[in-house]
Parts: C-alpha cells; sequence; structure tokens
C-alpha cells in the first residue's frame, strides 16, 4: 500500500523552491524519495540542503521564470543533470495589492506573465518530455482566488483562475498521453506571499474567524497533497483542483 506513493527514481522540478509553500513541497517529495531541480530567482541553497540530507539529489537553479528564456533554460538544465522529468510543481509565484481603481499595467503585466503564462509554457515544454515515456504529473498551485475574487488583488485573482483552467484544459488533451495534470488550492498559508495580509490585524482577524481548522496553514501542510498528486496513488485523477485550505471553501 505505501507503494503507491513512493517516488523513489523520479525527478521534480519545483519551481519557486528557494522558500515558502515550494520549499515546503519540494522537501515533502524528497521524503517521499524523489531527486529535486529547484528552480527560483533567488538561490534555494537552504531548500537543496535539506534536500540531500534526506540522501536525495538536488539541483538548485537561479532562473528568471518571466521570461520564455527562463522557461526554456530550466527544461534545458533539468535534462542536463538528470536525462528526464518525471514531476513538475508549477509553484513560483507574486502577488501584487493594489485597489483596482488604481492598479496599473505593470502590476497586471508582471503577474500574469509569472502565473499565469509560465505555467502554461513551462508545462507545455516538460510535457515533450513526459510524453516520450508516455508518464508524467504537472501538479499546478492554484489558490483560494481561483474560486473568489480577492480585495485589492485583481491581476493575482485572474492569473489564479487561469492557472484552474490551465489545469483542466491540458488534463483534457494529456491525459490520453498518460499525463496526469492537477491543482492544489493552498488556504491562507503562512509565507512570504501573505506578509503584508498579515500585518492588516482587521483582515487576519476577519480571516482567522472563517478557517474551520482554526489556524492557518504551513508549508508542510501541502505535502500530502503533493506526495499524492505526484505518486502512483493519483494515476487516474486529472484536472481536479485540490483544496487544502483548513476547511475554507466549506463555509
Ligand atoms: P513566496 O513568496 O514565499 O514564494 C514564492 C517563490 O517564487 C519565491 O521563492 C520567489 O522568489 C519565487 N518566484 C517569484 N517570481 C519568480 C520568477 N519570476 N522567477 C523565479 N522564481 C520566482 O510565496 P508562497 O506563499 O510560497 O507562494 C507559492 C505559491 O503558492 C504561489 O504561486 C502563490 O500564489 C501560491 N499561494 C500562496 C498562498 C499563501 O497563502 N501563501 C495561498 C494560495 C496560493
Amino acid at each position: 500500500m505505501t507503494d503507491l506513493f513512493d517516488l523513489s527514481g523520479r525527478v521534480a522540478v519545483v519551481t519557486g523552491g528557494a522558500t515558502g509553500l515550494g520549499a515546503g513541497m519540494a522537501i515533502g517529495l524528497a521524503g517521499a524519495g524523489a531527486d529535486l531541480v529547484l528552480v527560483d530567482r533567488k538561490e534555494s541553497e537552504e531548500t537543496a540542503r535539506s534536500v540531500r540530507q534526506l540522501g536525495r539529489k538536488a539541483v538548485p537553479l537561479v532562473v528568471d521564470l518571466s521570461t520564455m528564456a527562463g522557461v526554456n533554460a530550466v527544461v534545458a538544465e533539468a535534462l542536463k543533470s538528470f536525462g528526464k522529468i518525471d514531476i513538475l510543481i508549477n509553484n513560483a509565484g507574486i502577488i501584487r495589492r493594489v485597489p483596482a481603481l488604481d492598479f496599473p499595467e505593470r502590476d497586471w503585466d508582471d503577474v500574469m506573465a509569472v502565473n499565469a503564462k509560465t505555467v502554461f509554457f513551462l508545462s507545455q515544454a516538460v510535457a515533450r518530455d513526459m510524453m516520450s515515456r508516455r508518464k508524467g504529473k504537472i501538479i499546478n498551485i492554484a489558490s483560494l482566488l481561483s474560486f473568489t475574487g480577492g480585495i485589492t488583488v485583481p491581476s493575482y485573482s485572474a492569473s489564479k483562475g487561469a492557472v484552474a483552467q490551465i489545469t483542466k484544459a491540458l488534463a483534457n488533451e494529456w491525459a490520453q498521453h498518460g499525463i496526469n495534470v492537477n491543482a492544489i488550492a493552498p488556504g491562507y498559508m503562512v509565507t512570504n506571499n501573505t506578509e503584508n495580509l498579515r500585518k492588516d490585524p482587521e483582515r487576519t482577524r476577519s480571516i482567522d474567524e472563517r478557517i474551520p481548522a482554526g489556524r492557518w496553514g504551513y508549508p508542510e501542510d501541502l505535502q500530502g497533497a503533493a506526495i499524492f498528486l505526484a505518486s502512483k496513488a493519483s494515476d487516474y485523477v486529472h484536472g481536479h483542483v485540490l483544496l487544502v485550505d483548513g476547511g475554507w471553501m466549506a463555509r
């Protein structure tokens, strides 16, 4: 039964692996046996150390994923290091908070580039490798704002809506080729992404009140879902957006 979740011999690419949810999921996959390519615009050495402590290989890459050159570099480097990619977690993401009336074009374009365009084109590039082996797992990191509109984060909500739809669109085309495309929608998690939000006592209180689990999530809380969607255990799961939110959406 435990073999269902075994990732020994698998190669996983995790974007945004330097910190936060990406680091948590990368360490979770390593614990289940996977070797890691950690992609971030920042150094991922700390995550790489944790992966190596678990006895797995880690290749950290410093790449800016807001450009197509960055996307192509990731695939070339991963294949050079390991010769294949079994698992892709599209986790890198950014958020900009400005009321809609004043929202600048730049904040629209920056967020859509990393959170939506790169998710599609990195999946496309990695799927070309997966397709040749008729096997692969792509996990996109969506959000509660894939379902709801959010407040003062219009490009983030648009991009995360896109992530949910890209997940379903790719699942429709690639399930027949042995590739599972699914998403995880985290709830409110304690990372850099929510640092500013957590400085606002009024928003924090109203968020706290709505979480049935009674607490915000931590990067470790995504490990089980990531291992499930990366492993044989999810072989017949396609196009699903899995909430890991302490019950927020059930309210
Ligand atoms: P984070 O800011 O701690 O981590 C994001 C990582 O992505 C950082 O290491 C950052 O350097 C990297 N990154 C950003 N832009 C990049 C680029 N152009 N090229 C390469 N790397 C880049 O935030 P997090 O909370 O860990 O976020 C991870 C993902 O989870 C994001 O997609 C975010 O939208 C999503 N998410 C977070 C929450 C939350 O509450 N924290 C909730 C739902 C979804």
